[in-house]
C-alpha cells in the first residue's frame, strides 16, 4: 500500500509546526522505522498517517486515496496497548470486529448468531496463531506485557489490516521477550502482505527492525532523511558488522539532529 505525504504541515499551536512542507513516501509492503528522540513528532505522524489527525496543509495519500479520517484497513496499535481491562483476552480480540459488525452500515444493527460465530472463529485464529490459547479466558491484568501487547497484535490483526502502524510496541517489555515479538511481527507482516511503520526511540531496534529508516529530529520537521537498512530483519543480523554500522550511523546522526 502505498502511503504518501505530499507538504505536510501540521502543528498543535500554530506557531510552532511539529511537520513543515514535510514529503514522505512508502512503497507497497516496506517496512519502516521511524525514529528520533522525546518528542519529536513520532506519535503525531502516526496520528497524521491513521487519518485520526488531519494536516493543516498538504494531504495524506495512502492507495491513491487522500485520507480525511480513519481508513478501515489501517491497523494501528498505541503505545499502551489499549485494552479494556474489564474484558478478557478473547473479547479484546474481537473488540474491534464487533464494532465492525455492531455498527454496520445503518449505524444500529447487532450482529446476528452466524456473525457471531464468525467473530469469535476469527478471534480463536489469532489467538492461536499470537500463542495466545491459554491466556484467552484471562483479563490484560493477570497476563504479562508480552503477552498484552500479543493481544494488541491480534486484535488488529483480525481485522485484517494491509498498513499496520505501531507506535513504541516493544518499549516496555524484557529483552528476550522483545526480541521474540519484534521478529514475529516481522513474519506476520509478510506473512500477510502488510506494508509496517515502527515508531521507536530505540537505536537498536530501528536498526534491527527497518529496512528503511526516518529520521525525526526537534521540530519542526521540514527535512526527510532516510537512512537505508536493507538486511533488516533477516537471520544473524544482529551479529553482521552492516547492523553495527547503522547503529554507529544512527547514533551520530541523532546526535546531530537534537
Ligand atoms: P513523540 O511521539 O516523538 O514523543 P509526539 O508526536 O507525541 O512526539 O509530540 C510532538 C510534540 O507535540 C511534543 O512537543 C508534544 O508535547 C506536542 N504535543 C503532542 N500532543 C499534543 C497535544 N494534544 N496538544 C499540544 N501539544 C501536543
Ligand atoms: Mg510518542
Amino acid at each position: 500500500m502505498t502511503i504518501e505525504l505530499h507538504s505536510i504541515t501540521y502543528g498543535y499551536i500554530e506557531t510552532l509546526p511539529i511537520f513543515k512542507d514535510f514529503q514522505w513516501r512508502v512503497e507497497d509492503g516496506e517496512t519502516w522505522a521511524v525514529i528520533g528522540p522525546s518528542g519529536c513528532g513520532k506519535s503525531t505522524l502516526l496520528y497524521l498517517l491513521a487519518g485520526i489527525r488531519q494536516p493543516d496543509a498538504g494531504e495524506v495519500v495512502v492507495k491513491g486515496e487522500t485520507i480525511t479520517r480513519p481508513r478501515p484497513r489501517t491497523g494501528l496499535i498505541l503505545q499502551d496497548y489499549g485494552l479494556l481491562p474489564w474484558e478478557t483476552v478473547h473479547q479484546n480480540v474481537t473488540l474491534g470486529l464487533r464494532v465492525r459488525e455492531f455498527y454496520g452500515p445503518d449505524g444500529t444493527h447487532a450482529p446476528s448468531d452466524e456473525e457471531v460465530r464468525e467473530i469469535n472463529a476469527r478471534a480463536d485464529h489469532w489467538i492461536a496463531r499470537l500463542g495466545l490459547e491459554n491466556v484467552a479466558g484471562q483479563y490484560p491484568g493477570q497476563i504479562s506485557g508480552g503477552q498484552r501487547q500479543r493481544t494488541a497484535i491480534a486484535r488488529t490483526l483480525a481485522l485484517n489490516p494491509d498498513v499496520l502502524l505501531m507506535d513504541e510496541p516493544f518499549a516496555s517489555l524484557d529483552a528476550p521477550t522483545r526480541e521474540n515479538l519484534q521478529k514475529l511481527v516481522l513474519q506476520l507482516q509478510a506473512e500477510q502482505q502488510m506494508t509496517a511503520i515502527i515508531v521507536t526511540h530505540s537505536i537498536e531496534e530501528a536498526a534491527f527492525l527497518g529496512k528503511k529508516i526516518l529520521l525525526l529530529g526537534k521540530p519542526p520537521n521540514w527535512q526527510t532523511q532516510v537512512i537505508a537498512n536493507p538486511g533488516a530483519g533477516g537471520d544473524d543480523y544482529l551479529n553482521s558488522p552492516a547492523y553495527l554500522d547503522v547503529c554507529n550511523h544512527l547514533r551520530l546522526t541523532l546526535e546531530a539532529v537534537i
